[in-house]
């Protein structure tokens, strides 16, 4: 589905975004299909991709066809040299940060490893890794701004910086305006498993998907049900937040109060204090070197962790009925195939058997252990991509406001 575009005089960066949107769907636009689809008269749309194209935000080429008299007509791509977003994925003792262009490739990467317990280490982490980013692009002056996924919820009082999954240390948040004073650039935060499933939807696994939930495993099990391309938030955005689900009656104790949550057996931290013992984080590299040794600790973890995957998978399912549903997050996409292959077969669902294809029920995301990040740099990008300003606000209208006012101001948008 389109959005369609407005006639309004007041609409006219919604309308660019609307167009930005379709072009970037599509891949390759020309007027004719633009003008269709959006649904705004001839000039209209040759005034937005003028604007687009003056902005170095979308390029402009003769189609290739049939041999015909006159020119063959324009096509519109999204400009790969448009501008950079710089992404920020935070996991309890490493950071992770990439340069992003405005079609999701990634132009530079960094990682370090540091304890984020402290807010004002992470700061200053933080502040270091956009300013050597910044540095090395093509534009330093075009950088539309600083996305930042971390584990949440932010605003559910008995779950909210509980626990040894999630930044204690950091409660309010003022960290983020105090990074956005540093850099003078507008930051956007967001759920880990919001950002990954954001990521998604735009360049990854669900991009030609509607309706898909997005699981994901970092230090805790996350999870984002998207609605064409948008994230469901719930009632004080906290929806779907699977990890505190419980599955097993008197099962393992969880910082939440609760017994037998699911991400007290299925997570990276259940996995790391299973292998290496209490307050262990294993890193990705070493998942990846222990799978691919055909460790048999690794293996017998993923398969006793197999059942709450079936569990979760039903649940989503039924509660649900996705097209989809991808597996991400901060692990490696082999330790996602080892539990899902172990998980097999699938338990029945809404989803299983009939004439509903099966082939994609359950699919691994192709950015596995970058989902949050590249989904990070995209906060930006989607700001300026898509028409639904509304995803990442989250109670933070006012900020957001704010923050879209700065990437107007600075690229006339
Ligand atoms: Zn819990």
């Amino acid at each position: 589905m389109v959005s369609r575009g407005s006639t309004q005089q007041s609409s006219a960066p919604y309308n660019r975004r609307i167009v930005l949107d379709v072009i970037r769907r599509q891949g390759e636009a020309s007027r004719k299909e633009l003008i269709d689809r959006v649904g705004l008269s001839p000039q209209t749309i040759a005034n937005i991709t003028q604007d687009l194209e003056d902005l170095d935000l979308i390029i402009s080429k003769r189609q290739k066809g049939e041999k015909s008299r006159g020119q063959p007509p324009m096509s519109f791509a999204l400009n790969p040299d448009g501008g950079d977003a710089i992404g920020i994925s935070l996991e309890l003792n490493h950071i992770a940060s990439a340069r992003v262009n405005l079609v999701g490739e990634m132009r530079d990467r960094r990682e370090i490893s540091a304890d984020l317990r402290d807010p004002t280490t992470a700061l200053v982490a933080m502040i270091k890794q956009v300013e050597t980013l910044r540095l090395g692009a093509l534009h330093p002056d075009r950088i539309w701004g600083v996305g930042v996924a971390m584990p949440g919820p932010f605003d559910a009082p008995d779950l909210a910086f509980k626990g040894p999954t999630v930044f204690e240390k950091w409660r309010g948040l003022e960290i983020f305006t105090a990074l956005e004073d540093a850099i003078g650039l507008p930051v956007y935060y967001n759920v880990d498993s919001v950002a990954g499933a954001v990521g998604e939807s735009l360049f990854g696994a669900a991009s030609d998907t509607n309706r898909f939930f997005y699981l994901y495993m970092g230090a805790g099990l996350g999870g984002t049900l998207m609605i064409d391309r948008a994230a469901y938030t719930g009632a004080n955005g906290n929806a779907t937040e699977i990890g505190h689900i419980p599955v097993e009656r008197n099962g393992r104790q969880c910082s939440c109060g609760n017994r037998g949550c699911v991400e007290t057996y299925l997570s990276l931290h259940a996995l790391s204090e299973s292998i290496a013992g209490p307050g262990a984080l294993l890193s990705s590299d070493e998942i990846e070197k222990r799978l691919n040794e055909n460790d048999s600790t690794i293996h017998d973890w993923c398969r006793s962790v197999a059942p709450y995957l079936q569990q979760v998978i039903c649940t989503v399912e039924n509660m649900l009925d996705p097209q989809m549903i991808v597996l991400g997050g901060a692990v490696p996409g082999a330790l996602w195939q080892a539990i899902l292959t172990y998980a097999q077969p699938l338990l029945h669902s809404v989803r299983s058997g009939g004439t509903i294809q099966n082939a994609r029920r359950v699919v691994i995301s192709s950015q596995a252990g970058d989902s949050a990040l590249l989904g990070a740099a995209v906060l930006p990008i989607y700001e300026k991509l898509t028409p639904r300003i509304d995803v990442l606000t989250q109670g933070r209208a006012e900020e957001m406001d704010s923050a879209q006012k700065k990437i107007e101001r600075r690229f006339r948008i």
